[in-house]
Order: structure tokens, then sequence, then C-alpha cells
């Protein structure tokens, strides 16, 4: 066994690297309008425009849903006719 106790001080100065990128891309999108958490509470112009871009993103995979294979199949297993496919589901969602 050749002494390779200290191989693992590689690991966590690159995670810190990373982090400290995550970080400054949180802050880079603080610093933006809009993306203040205090301002989260009343409705911002941006705030409606994403909300509305999730609610019609939602419309869209029920409207796709209702003519998709796997959530009809999803829908008639388990007797739910809101059930979603997962590919469906994570649009609805937003994602
Ligand atoms: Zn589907």
């Amino acid at each position: 066994m050749a002494g390779s106790g200290d191989s693992g001080s590689k690991g966590p100065s690159s995670t810190r690297q990373k982090k400290k990128l995550v970080d400054e891309g949180v802050r880079a999108l603080r610093n933006k309008p809009g993306w203040d958490p205090a301002s989260f509470s009343s409705t911002s112009p941006e705030e409606k425009l994403l909300i509305l871009d999730q609610q019609s993103a939602g419309e869209k995979a029920y409207a796709e849903a209702d003519v998709c294979a796997q959530c009809l199949a999803l829908r008639q297993e388990k007797g739910d006719e809101t059930l979603l496919c997962a590919p469906h589901l994570a649009e609805a969602m937003g994602f």
C-alpha cells in the first residue's frame, strides 16, 4: 500500500472552488433588478409574467396530455383524470 492518505486533499479544494463559482452566480442574480427576495411579496410585472408563463406551460402540458398515450394510459390505470406522465408533469411544473 503506497501512502495515499493525502489524496483526499484535492477534493475539498475543488469543491470549494465550485462553491465559490456558485456564490458568485447567486450574487450576480441578486444584483439583477427584480430578483430581490424582499420584492417577492409585492407583485412586480416580472413576477406576474413569470406566473403567467408557468400557467401557460401547465395548460400546454395538460392540453398535450389529452392526446398523449402515456398520460392516458396512466390515467386509465390509476383512475385519475388529472394524472400526467413524467415528461408532461415536468413540463406542467415549468421544468
Ligand atoms: Zn404525457
